[in-house]
């Protein structure tokens, strides 16, 4: 297949490959799924709807022709995705592909993550709130412990997997258990990222108020330990890095809110249902599985995304207003997955 580099309108290169696998989760975290919402009777995908692991193969491969090189696998819960160690084993062989990663609630990595190992996944990305087992409860809607996920990422390290976390921080609800996250991490060598609350979706009662900022985080982190900054790794890298002076650690910021980085953005999302969205906050995907399951050839689609990528101007975080964060119909995180 031959290779070619394809630019937005604002000369942002196509690298990076988000895929959801699924729109459903075991957790119901409140400012993702809030319970009142994704209730019992709530109506997920059925089974057809989803894009099959042949379908997403295909359209990968098409995405990395065009100059993607990292795929990043999402949900809702990737891992209640049937096989989902599968899917793995087949992206990892796509010419261009550098980099597979595997965002999670960590819950399920007991059960899968020996067999996603095996299929060649190193890199995985596990959100913890709290240390607390009250506020983990409370915020994960479903009362699981931290203790359970704990466990599950040192199974999934002496395993042999490259770990880093992720911790989304509500003002008056987690911002106490800043430090302690960061100090059980800093001792495990382990990188942390902070994630400033965002307004995705259009249910999960977000205002500016609830934001903790990176700047507010840093000053309380830098009366606990002292830190050096880390410079980027590559062209586009979400985090803002430091490293602990004292030891290996790093721990960063994801500043989606007070210091957004759209001008650096080179992420396309695929939905479980076959919808590309070019931004996290969109309101509209375009359809690839209608045109799959419509015959298209591999030509036509790949047409389809150089074109699709062509008019993209997306920069949503650097235009926010409350004004927006409330009225804009906005995708939910579940759905697109983050
Ligand atoms: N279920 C997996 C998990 O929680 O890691 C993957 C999907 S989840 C939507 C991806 C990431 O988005 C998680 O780290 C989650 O904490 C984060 N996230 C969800 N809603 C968010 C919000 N409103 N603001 C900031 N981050 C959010
Ligand atoms: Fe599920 Fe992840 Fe959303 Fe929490 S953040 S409800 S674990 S998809
Ligand atoms: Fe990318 Fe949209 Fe987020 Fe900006 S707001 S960084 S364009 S996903």
């Amino acid at each position: 297949m031959t290779k070619q580099s394809i630019y937005d309108q604002l000369k942002r290169p196509m690298r990076d490959l988000r895929l959801s696998v699924t729109d459903r989760c075991n957790f119901r975290c409140t400012y993702c799924m809030p319970k009142e919402i994704f209730g019992d009777d709530y109506a997920f995908m059925p089974k057809s709807e989803l894009l099959s692991f042949e379908e997403m193969v295909r359209l990968a491969s098409l995405f990395a022709s065009l100059g993607v090189k990292k795929i990043r696998l999402t949900g809702g819960e990737p891992l209640m995705r049937r096989n989902l160690p599968e899917l793995v084993g087949q992206l990892m062989h796509i010419e261009g592909i550098e980099d597979i990663g595997l965002t999670t609630n960590g819950m399920l990595l007991k059960t899968y993550a020996k067999d996603l190992y095996s299929a060649g996944l190193r890199r995985l990305n596990v959100s913890l709130d709290a240390l607390d087992p009250e506020v983990f409860g409370k915020i994960n809607g479903r009362g699981i412990k931290p203790e359970y996920i704990l466990k599950n990422i040192d199974f999934a390290r002496e395993i042999g997997f490259e770990i880093k976390m992720n911790m989304v921080v509500q003002k008056g609800v987690n911002d106490q258990e800043i430090i302690p996250m960061a100090r059980y991490f800093k001792d495990r060598g382990i990188t942390l990222r902070f994630i400033e609350f965002m307004d995705v979706g259009n249910d999960n009662g977000w205002s500016f108020e609830k934001v903790v900022t990176k700047k507010e985080i840093y000053e309380m982190l830098k009366d606990a330990f002292e830190l050096e900054p880390v410079d980027p790794h590559y062209f586009g890298e979400v985090a803002k890095l430091y490293r602990y002076s004292d030891n290996d650690a790093q721990v960063g910021f994801i500043t989606s809110v007070s210091e957004s980085f759209c001008s650096t953005c080179t992420r396309a999302r695929l939905s479980s249902e076959g919808k590309f969205y070019s931004c996290l906050f969109a309101s509209n995907g375009f359809d690839f599985k209608k045109m799959l399951r419509d015959g298209a050839s591999d030509d036509e689609l790949r047409e389809k995304i150089c074109q699709l990528w062509d008019r993209r101007s997306d920069r949503y975080s650097d235009e926010r207003t409350e004004w927006t964060a409330r009225n804009k119909k906005k995708i939910g995180m579940s759905y697109i997955g983050g």
